[in-house]
């Protein structure tokens, strides 16, 4: 039983001051210890730099004890460009047949990346407090994370809509909001382009001229067209699917 973890997560209040001065302090480190991260909107990162934050993290608020309580279970730390409707994911893989048992936490770089790009039409917060800068960002993805995998380590189950999870975010990182706020590619796509799912566009590819429904939103927008030779859907239609950049998507009236 992880008594030293549960401890400290069930004892700990931090004010707002302190968590500050922690956040900052690591916010440093990883600008001088990470060999991608190399200033505050950085524009390259590798999954040794999520490895490098969660063991700052984990040494600055939880006296190491995350760690200490995995003991020999892995953590893995991954890189998502396809991941875009949250900043980040935790994953417990029990172990079944071959597999060994493990934690993986992964973080969006698609979001990661169209925040402070210099277009952002928003002030960007992170669970309630607002980010200066990317990496900023990142570490509230982290933050958030962390909490997850805690919750899964010591109770198995983990829920950010759970009233637990929310006293565990507010009492070590002052968040006010357990929900992702940073900027989605859907959100982008809406703001800056007019483009949203139900949506009939219009598009130029290989030359010619189609029109289709946005089905979704990802890093481009799947656009279905009607075509006999396509897939057929639920409609009883067939279409063909074409991923077409937002930006080269017009409205039909
Ligand atoms: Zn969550």
């Amino acid at each position: 039983m992880p008594a030293n973890l549960l401890h400290i997560v069930e004892s700990t209040t931090l004010d707002a001051d302190d968590i500050a001065a922690r956040t900052k302090r690591i916010h440093a480190l990883l600008l001088s210890k990470s060999k991608y991260i190399d200033k505050p909107n950085f524009t390259k990162i590798h999954p040794t730099d999520l490895a490098l934050l969660f063991a700052e993290y984990d040494r600055q608020f939880f006296d190491g004890q995350i760690k200490n309580t995995l003991g020999t279970i892995p953590l893995h730390f991954g890189l998502s460009k396809r991941m875009t409707s949250s900043g980040g994911k935790t994953v417990h893989y029990i172990g079944k047949k071959n597999e060994k048992e493990c934690y993986e936490i992964s973080v969006s770089t698609a979001i990661l990346f169209g925040c402070f790009d210099g277009k952002d039409h928003r002030p960007i917060s992170g669970s309630g407090i607002v980010c200066r800068d990317r990496l900023d960002a990142l570490q509230r993805i982290m933050e958030h994370e962390l909490v997850h995998l805690i919750e899964m380590v010591v109770w198995e189950k983990s829920s950010c809509s759970k009233p637990r999870f929310h006293s565990i975010t507010r009492r070590f990182f002052g968040h006010t909001e357990n929900k992702h706020q940073l900027i989605t590619p859907k959100e982008k796509a809406l703001v800056q382009f007019g483009i949203k799912p139900g949506m009939v566009v219009r598009f130029r590819f290989d030359g010619e001229e189609h029109t289709g429904v946005v089905n979704r939103i990802n890093k481009r927008a799947t656009v279905l067209v009607e075509d006999r030779r396509g897939q057929r859907y639920s409609d009883g239609k067939h279409y063909a699917k074409f991923y077409v950049p937002v930006q080269m998507l017009e409205a039909v009236e």
